[in-house]
This record gives C-alpha cells, structure tokens and sequence, in this order.
C-alpha cells in the first residue's frame, strides 16, 4: 500500500539515526480504538472508525534538542502543514 506521500519505499530508507530521539518527527500510525486526541491544525477529534481503518499522524515535536509535546494530526490534516515536521515514518 502507498503511504500519504505517494511513496511506498520510505520503509526500506536509511535508518532512523541514534540521536533520532532529539528532533522532531512525525510518524503515521493507525488510528486505534478510544482515541482522545484532538487534531493539532482542525481541532477535531482524532476518532477510530471501525468501518475505515484511519490513520493519523502523531509529532513528537523537539525544540533545540529538548522535547516539547507530543501534536497528532489527521492525515489528511497534517498534509495541510507542508509535513511539519517531516515525512512521517
Ligand atoms: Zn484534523
């Protein structure tokens, strides 16, 4: 299946780096049953369908190293932002 970018060889790219806990970052993951989470640009909720299998995207967001919050998206939605803070993994 191709991901949100069209693109289906993101899994096979290089391999996250070992200071890759100190960047922000994005990584597409299902969305799962009893979400709470509200969307960081619509402000809706992030809501599990258990008709369509949804994705969402969820930031840790770093600032000068340090990590500031944790920001989740609608898929669609965090296209919107021109990949914030990156590809989603
Ligand atoms: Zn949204």
């Amino acid at each position: 299946m191709a991901n949100i970018l069209g693109r289906s060889d993101l899994q096979t790219a290089d391999p996250e780096p070992a200071a890759s806990n100190s960047f922000s970052r994005a990584a597409l993951r299902p969305i799962e049953a009893g979400s709470y989470v509200d969307c960081a640009r619509c402000r809706q909720r992030v809501k599990f369908q258990a008709k369509i299998r949804l994705m969402q995207v969820i930031c840790n967001v770093y600032d000068q190293g340090r990590w500031v919050k944790v920001e989740h998206y609608h898929e669609s939605c965090y296209l919107e932002t021109d990949l914030a803070y990156g590809p989603p993994s």
